[in-house]
């Protein structure tokens, strides 16, 4: 049987704002954080996370054989930008990922640095006296643009390899590409030095497909099975289709090779028609700014076009990484 915590049947958002629920098995295993909403415009991450443990009420009732290994800590993200639809009120809060320091009166320097202290606090709170042997972090985002169904992780192999088992593209190189994001913060030696970590960021579509919930759902169980919380038998291969189904047809592992970033007041404008992985030619005009048109500095498919008001970067460029070539 599984015994469970923080989850009470008649508050189905668990007991708190941030704790969606945290769902501890009966039997050892990894600690899953899974994070949805770190950005307040991309909701979808939440409501897939509130679903699974809906799903997870349910489950021993219609499957009695079902066993959980390990425990899931399901957290909502930016609780203020997610009330306003924003993605941040202050600061990226995926940009900001180190530890918080407080003012001398206590004080936070922002909105978004007493989201990320009650993130962690939160993360902090289920490691007390637990026996987790690992640490896996799921974070759940969606895009502006559309055609984007891929994982981001770390370059570490361990998180490689369980991107892969995703089913979508995989982006790797973006630690070096982007300071402060989870996936830098979640680094094995880096973030807990006992136990090991592994890191994903799963982008489940455009902010405004109903699928997006979806493909977060299918994405946090397959990697709940993957990381062996679950068994393959108690996962329906519905997911595995929702993800397949999604797979945008590019090579399956790319690597970040271009980052455009913004400078405050640039006046960036992308110009319209670009998606998640559509193929550029270097020299093709990308947007404009004030000094003039923008240009692709190189081949390779165009990522998270920018789309919105908010967001520190144009976009990125990724190209197919050939994994023999570098070894
Ligand atoms: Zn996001």
């Amino acid at each position: 049987m599984l015994r469970r915590t923080e989850i009470d049947p008649n508050e189905p958002l668990g007991e708190s704002p941030r704790v969606i629920g945290h769902y501890v098995g009966e039997e050892p295993g990894p600690l899953v954080v899974a994070i949805g909403g770190i950005h307040g415009n991309e909701p979808a991450g939440v409501a897939a996370l509130e679903q699974l443990f809906d799903l997870l009420r349910e489950e021993p009732l219609v499957n009695p054989g079902f066993t959980f290994r390990g425990e899931l800590l399901a957290l909502r993200g930016n609780l203020e930008a997610l009330r306003l639809g924003k993605r941040y009120v202050d600061t990226d809060l995926n940009r900001i990922w180190r530890p918080v320091v407080r003012g001398t009166d206590d004080s936070y320097p922002n909105v978004e640095a007493r989201e990320l202290d009650g993130m962690l606090a939160a993360i902090d709170n289920a490691l007390v006296d637990s026996s987790v042997q690992e640490i896996v972090l799921l974070d759940l985002h969606t895009t502006t643009a559309t055609g984007g169904v891929f994982a981001i992780t770390g370059d570490d192999a361990p998180s490689l390899s369980l991107a892969a088992e995703l089913g979508v593209p995989v982006v790797k190189g973006m630690l070096s590409g982007l300071q402060g994001t989870t996936l830098s913060y979640f680094r094995s030696g880096q973030y807990d030095l006992e136990r090991p970590c592994r890191a994903v960021t799963f982008e489940a579509g455009a902010h405004t497909e109903a699928e997006s919930v979806d493909r977060a759902l299918a994405a946090t169980v397959n990697l709940l099975r993957s990381v062996g919380c679950v068994r393959t038998e108690d996962v329906s291969t519905h997911h595995e289709e929702t993800l397949r189904a999604a797979n945008p047809g590019v090579p399956p592992l790319l690597e970040l090779v271009y980052v455009h970033r913004l400078e405050p007041d640039h006046g960036f404008v992308m110009r319209p028609g670009y998606s998640n992985f559509t193929p550029v030619k270097e020299g093709t005009i990308l947007g404009e700014d004030h000094n003039g048109p923008i240009g692709a500095p190189c081949s390779g498919y165009v990522l998270m076009p920018l789309y919105q008001e908010q967001g520190g970067e144009g976009f990125f460029i990724v190209q197919r990484y050939d994994s023999s070539a570098s070894y």
